[in-house]
């Protein structure tokens, strides 16, 4: 026998069956048929045996119909299995796909180029199906690992930053006697600069920790929720004398503290970019659509230019200096994490001049 040969189990209890598929398979020379006629028989051959591939009869004298292959895939998950079906068996044909199955063929309509073909394409689906799901670990490992690190990096830089604002703001005691002095002149933009940078490493803190949490999902008020961050951001909208109203706010089933920072991070930007002409106007309602809840946080501000409204979702964007509005360019891309870590989606409609409604999906569960 061929290194190359190709080992297939013939799982079958009809005699006759059995008969053609072997007929159909003699001058294969790359291929070697060993029958058996039950499943128990099948699972101990598997066992001591390397098969490529298994041709299964799903009516067996010791199973029947899709329970066949759900215990021929448990036990071997990576063998290939072409399932061989009825005439009229087609919807347990397609069910046994959903389970595993690589492929089926309709006793009575086979013959030896589709058998041969069958064969070699379940093996062919089969390595591909194991190399993209290797590459998907690959994929989540990296992300795992990204994450941690930035979360490690962000974490440890804290300190040092906090060594040299506790210093600053000395110096800055120090000399304050002493107006003329060029120390005067430059410590307040080093306060300012390491203000920003702990603001920064904060802002990517909480952006690796989304997806992280052992939190477990909740039943939230997300009206509660508002209230909450509404009493936070109580300072800002004193300060600009805002009027915030709610409308149909629902319970959800979701992560406590990614809600408080979703919510939070919408409001506080909706009461940041507003107009200097008048207070900020925010209205924050919730409708159900199908299987999902539908939220708008909609303001009146400066509003976003149509060929923004994807390039604000990613990291480190803004559309303004730091002088005009304050900010990380963290904020929208910690929401896209939080809604799509709910299963939810995330995006835009905004007039320039007129204002912006976020609006994001949480599935109703
Ligand atoms: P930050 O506010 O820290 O800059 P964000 O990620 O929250 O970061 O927002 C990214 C950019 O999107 C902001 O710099 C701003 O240009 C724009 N933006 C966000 N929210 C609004 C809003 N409500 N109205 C107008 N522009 C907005």
């Amino acid at each position: 026998m061929s290194h190359d040969t190709i080992q297939v189990l013939l799982v079958e209890d009809s005699a006759a069956d059995a008969y053609l598929m072997e007929k159909f398979l003699a001058d294969e020379e790359t291929i070697n048929l060993v029958h058996v006629e039950c499943l128990n028989e099948a699972l101990d051959v598997l066992k001591e045996k390397p098969f490529n591939a298994v041709l299964l009869d799903l009516s067996l004298p010791d199973s029947r119909s899709i329970k066949t292959v759900q215990q021929t895939h448990s036990t071997n998950p990576e063998i290939p299995i072409v399932v061989l079906t009825g005439l009229d068996d087609e919807e347990i044909a397609i069910a046994a796909l959903r389970e595993g199955a690589q492929d089926y063929l309709v006793k009575g309509e086979i013959n030896r180029a589709w058998l041969v073909r069958a064969i070699h394409y379940a093996i062919e689906r089969q390595q591909h199906l194991e190399q993209l799901q290797h590459l998907n670990q690959e994929l989540m490992r990296s992300n795992q690992e990204l994450e941690q690190f930035a979360y490690v990096v962000s974490h440890d830089l804290q300190q040092p930053l906090q060594v040299i604002f506790g210093f600053a703001r000395l110096l800055e005691n120090a000399y304050s006697d002493r107006p003329t002095e060029s120390a005067n002149r430059y410590l307040p933009d080093i306060i300012k600069a390491t203000q920003h940078m702990s603001q920064l490493i904060q802002d990517l803190l909480n952006y690796s920790r989304v997806g992280k949490s052992a939190q477990s999902l909740e039943q939230l008020d997300s009206k509660a929720i508002l209230d909450q961050v509404l009493s936070d951001l109580s300072p800002s909208i004193h300060q600009s004398k805002a009027v915030i109203t709610t409308n149909g706010l629902p319970m959800i089933t979701a992560h406590e503290t990614q809600m408080v920072q979703l919510f939070g991070n919408l409001l506080s930007n909706a009461l940041k970019y507003h107009t200097p002409e008048h207070p900020p106007h925010v209205k924050i309602f919730a409708e159900v659509h199908q299987n999902e809840w539908l939220f708008g946080v909609q303001d009146d501000g400066i509003g976003i230019e149509p060929e923004n409204f994807d390039q604000i979702f990613q990291i480190f964007q803004r559309l303004h200096h730091r002088k005009e509005y304050p900010g990380t360019g963290i904020g929208l891309a910690t929401c896209k994490k939080i809604v799509e870590n709910h299963g939810g989606r995330i995006w835009v409609d905004s007039t320039p001049g007129t204002g912006s409604t976020f609006y994001f999906t949480l599935p109703t569960l």
